[in-house]
This record gives C-alpha cells, structure tokens and sequence, in this order.
C-alpha cells in the first residue's frame, strides 16, 4: 500500500515547511496558500479523516483543537479572525486522507465557501 503523503511528511521523507512540532502534532505551511497564513495542522497518528477518529482518540481530538488555538496565536490570527477548515471525504473536498485542520488567516475571509 502506498504510504501516506503526510506520514510522509512527519517522517521528513517529503519536505515541508514546519512551523510547529511537538510529541503528538506537526504543522506546515499548505503549498499552495489560499490566503496569506495557510497552515496544515495533523497528528502524527494516521487517521484518515474526522469520521476514522475513535472513542480513544477523545483526548488526541481536544489536543488538536488547543494546538489549533496555540499556532493561531503563534501566528497572530486571533487579531483579526480567522478559519479553521476540516475537509472529509472526496465531496467534502478532501485530497489528502490524513485528517488535518487548515487554518486560514491574514485576508478577509467570505463565506459559503465554494
Ligand atoms: O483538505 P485537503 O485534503 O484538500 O487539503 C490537502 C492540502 O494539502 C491542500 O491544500 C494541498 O495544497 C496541501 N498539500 C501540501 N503539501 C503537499 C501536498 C498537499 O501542503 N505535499
């Protein structure tokens, strides 16, 4: 079975730009930036999308929410607002099958998105 892109990513064999690491989570700058701060935030743990999380995972999930809100801050989109997106499955957008938060920030932002 082919490995995955971002398994790929927290092992170094595929570069990126990392902006946050710890124990647990890795952050990196999206190749291709949708707005001016495009961060992807993943767990080390492969889980292939928000609906492959388990009971297990309860603590993992809240985590990822606080690291979510530490790379924020660390990037200071809580000034002026921001977006935290969650794409699952193909229909959903989904292209990468890594669960993974973008966080979007640096531009106003609209809404629905496309
Ligand atoms: O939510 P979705 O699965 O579509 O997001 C995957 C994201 O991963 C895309 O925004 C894509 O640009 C990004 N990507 C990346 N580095 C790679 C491959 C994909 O930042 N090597």
């Amino acid at each position: 079975m082919e490995e995955c892109l971002f398994c790929q990513i927290v092992e170094q064999k595929i570069p990126s730009e990392k902006v946050y690491e710890d124990e647990e989570f890795y952050a990196f700058r999206d190749i291709h930036p949708a707005a001016p701060v495009h961060i992807l935030l993943i767990p080390k743990k492969h889980v292939a999308s928000l609906m492959e999380l388990s009971p297990e995972d309860e603590a993992l999930a809240g985590r990822l929410l606080l690291t979510a809100q530490k790379i924020a801050r660390q990037f200071g989109l809580d000034e002026n607002g921001f977006r935290v997106v969650n794409n699952i499955g193909v229909e959903g957008g989904q292209t990468v099958f890594h669960i993974h938060f973008h966080l979007l920030g640096g531009r106003t932002l609209t809404w629905p998105p496309g």
